[in-house]
């Protein structure tokens, strides 16, 4: 008799099941609930940038890229580094495309850090950032950003750094929060970066998606951060095309030549004809981009509005595509089983941050959502959620 087959999933995907995100989004597509957990838009990016991936397409720009990308997109976020941050970067050995910003985040991990080393994360965090740690071998360090206002805990950081610290992973315009890091926490960290001499991964992808006159500044163009931080960040949320996957890493050329090692043998190559696309877009849609922000501004508006009028507190970002809520004052206690039973209780699906925790009792009553959908969603969301109100 031939013997039975066993298959088991590799250990350093241990403790990792599905992402919340495809979990909650399967929840949304089987029940009918409005989606306001994954955050993509379900508007359109500018048709004029579309045309331009149809064109490619149907030019014949349909096989590999160059593993690095292709030079007009190189070039072209050179001179966006320049144009928004000041930053001078050589689009030859400072500029790596790459399979969204998720790809650059682990060719950076991968590059970057040694089995056994230490990362920090802030939590709640994108969750893809503990899972690469982890395949790295590497061991997540959390440090948790705190209600109402998300300020880094400065004595929680250096505290959290020790001897097998290698990096630090930072996002702002921050997921799930929305908060943005201000000159003084800026100041903070590249003082602990220098003095431990570590490498920090600066995730920007909400770099354009920022509130109210508030402006992101890129880690690359702070003093002390410059010159040891690799800046993530894509084309996905600037320009509403979150599916066409195509990011970027930038800094140092010995950094970002350690993320091209590594990206070399995960993917090799990103998308072609959406490169040249993405190309003209970072030059060319400054008005969709201002449009878009504004949008987004009155849709967070709207959406923390009537949230609060619902019941529950309502933490308001400074940026991104994300509100935080705490759930309690409508009598919940644990986020992941209110938003398991969301879509029985008014139809509407939203993400429960203790799965970016890495101790889910710090994030248990806190409850994402999305406000990058059209105003109708989110009235017709708010009204559901008016059942909540008892
Ligand atoms: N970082 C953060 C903070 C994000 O929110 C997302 C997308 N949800 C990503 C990275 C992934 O970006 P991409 O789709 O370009 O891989």
């Amino acid at each position: 008799m031939l013997g039975a087959v066993t298959h088991s999933t590799a250990r350093r995907l241990d403790g990792f099941g599905t992402t919340i995100f495809a979990e909650m989004s399967a929840l949304a597509a089987r029940t009918g609930a409005i989606n306001l957990g994954q955050g993509f838009p379900d508007t359109g990016g500018p048709a004029a940038l579309l045309e331009r991936a149809r064109t490619a397409i149907a030019g014949g720009d349909n096989q590999y890229a160059p593993g690095q990308g292709v030079s007009p997109l190189r070039e072209a976020i050179a001179r966006h580094q320049q144009r928004h941050y000041g930053i001078a970067l050589d689009p030859d050995r400072q500029v790596v495309v790459t399979t969204g910003a998720t790809e650059a985040i682990a060719a950076a991990v991968l590059g970057l850090v040694d089995p056994g080393d230490e990362v920090i994360v802030f939590e709640p965090f994108f969750d893809s950032y503990v899972a690469m740690v982890q395949m790295a071998g590497a061991v997540p360090k959390p440090v948790t950003l705190r209600v109402p206002d998300f300020r880094l805990p400065v004595e929680e950081l250096r505290a959290a750094v020790g001897p097998r610290t290698r990096a630090i992973l930072v996002n702002s315009p921050h997921n799930p929060t929305g908060a943005l890091l201000t000159d003084g926490e800026l100041a903070v960290l590249a003082e602990v970066a220098c003095e431990h001499d570590l490498v920090v991964i600066s995730d920007e992808v909400y770099e354009h998606l920022t509130f109210d006159g508030v402006r992101h500044r890129s880690l690359g163009s702070v003093p002390g951060l410059a010159d040891r931080t690799v800046v993530v960040s894509s084309a996905g949320k600037t320009f509403s095309v979150t599916g066409w996957k195509v990011g970027w890493a930038t800094g140092p050329a010995d950094l970002v030549g350690a993320v091209l090692s590594a990206k070399q043998w995960l993917s090799y190559s990103s998308g072609t004809p959406f490169q040249g696309a993405v190309a003209w877009a970072l030059e060319h849609v400054g008005d969709f981009v201002a449009g878009l922000r504004a949008d987004l501004q009155s849709q967070r508006d709207l959406l923390c509005d009537g949230l609060g009028e619902v019941g529950f507190t309502v933490y308001r970002p400074q940026g991104t595509y994300f509100a935080t809520t705490d759930i309690r004052p409508l009598g919940f206690a644990d986020g992941l089983d209110f938003c398991r039973r969301l879509p029985d209780l008014a139809g509407v699906v939203a993400i429960p941050q203790q799965v970016l925790h890495l101790d889910p009792e710090r994030g248990r009553p806190f409850v994402r959502w999305a406000f990058c959908k059209r105003s109708d969603v989110i009235k017709e969301a708010l009204e559901r959620l008016g059942k909540l109100r008892g």
